[in-house]
């Protein structure tokens, strides 16, 4: 997934949607999808605390993921197209997983007792033949743009081509699959 992050306004239409579409449950604090806001921008001293930038994200789906290192249970694996997946039925609630993601990307679901994130919509708009995710699909700036890295001709394919872009935390080595547009 790219991100043309600069265009986010902060609206928070993709943590509804995420929500609604994906039976997130309610709460600030349970979510698959959020908006990091930057308050200052500038390097010292030339601080602008009046400037806000955001930084829209969500589980990165790693391709090299901590998460599914430590699950001694195989709960979290690589499901098709390497989307980093949870199997809530093998979940033990260990925490391993929570503590190893360096982006903070899981949350315990209260209602199943299981940790849950982000899975690109591939058990509710994907299943459903659909190609693009909710997150995606609402965002009013269109932030997002979801697809298939493998495909060189892919909307996204050509948005890397010819967009600098980043991922966060890469010295980590965990090779993120969000990527953000300068
Ligand atoms: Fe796992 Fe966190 Fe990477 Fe998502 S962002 S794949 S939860 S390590
Ligand atoms: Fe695996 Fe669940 Fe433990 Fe996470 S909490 S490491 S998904 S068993
Ligand atoms: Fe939520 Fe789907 Fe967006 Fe992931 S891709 S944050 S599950 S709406």
């Amino acid at each position: 997934m790219a991100l043309d992050y600069k265009n986010c306004i902060n609206c928070k239409a993709c943590e509804v949607a995420c929500k609604e579409e994906n039976g997130v449950l309610l709460g600030a604090d349970k979510h698959r999808i959020w908006v990091g806001v930057n308050e200052i921008e500038g390097e010292w001293p030339n601080l602008n605390p009046i400037s806000s930038t955001f930084m829209p994200s969500q589980c990165q789906h790693c391709e090299e993921a901590p998460c599914q290192e430590v699950c001694p249970t195989n709960a979290t694996y690589y499901g098709e197209g390497g989307v980093v997946m949870v199997d809530a039925e093998k979940c033990i609630l260990c925490s391993y997983c929570m503590n190893a993601c360096p982006y903070d990307a899981r949350y315990v679901d209260d209602r199943t007792m299981t940790v849950d994130k982000c899975t690109f919509c591939s058990d509710t708009r994907l299943a459903r033949g659909e190609t693009t995710t909710a997150c995606q699909n609402t965002c009013p700036t269109k932030v997002r743009t979801f697809g298939d890295l493998d495909d060189p001709e892919s909307e996204i394919s050509i948005l890397l081509r010819t967009r600098e872009h980043f991922s966060l935390k890469e010295h980590l080595g965990t090779k993120p699959k969000l990527f953000y547009l300068m």
